[in-house]
């Protein structure tokens, strides 16, 4: 593994914001999660029919503030 910055554990949605931003910033980050798929609480997957996805926990932040990407910026920078 190629030496990194910082090493944030876990892939949930606040630890892909804050690895962006340090990488913005031209920081190497390490993600170390448990699961197959990142973005903890915050995805889809197929858990009932095959072709049926489902939003597994949180259903309202995209449609309430915009993508991710678009809401409005932390007013703390994590670096
Ligand atoms: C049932 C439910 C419904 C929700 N509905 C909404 C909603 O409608 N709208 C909304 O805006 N928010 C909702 N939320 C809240 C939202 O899901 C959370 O605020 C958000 O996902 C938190 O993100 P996070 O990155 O802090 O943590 P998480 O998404 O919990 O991610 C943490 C990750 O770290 C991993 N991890 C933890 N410990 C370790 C370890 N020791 N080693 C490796 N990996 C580890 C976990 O497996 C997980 O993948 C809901 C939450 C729940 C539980």
């Amino acid at each position: 593994m190629p030496a990194a910055d910082y090493v944030i554990v876990g892939s949930g949605i606040n630890a892909l914001v804050a690895a962006a931003l340090l990488g913005r910033k031209g920081r190497k980050v390490v993600i170390v999660g448990r699961n197959d798929r990142i973005g903890g609480a915050i995805r889809t997957a197929e858990i009932t029919a095959p072709g049926f996805v489902h939003d597994v926990m949180a259903t309202t932040r995209g449609r309430s503030r915009g993508f991710t990407t678009s809401a409005p910026r932390p007013t703390r920078d994590p670096d």
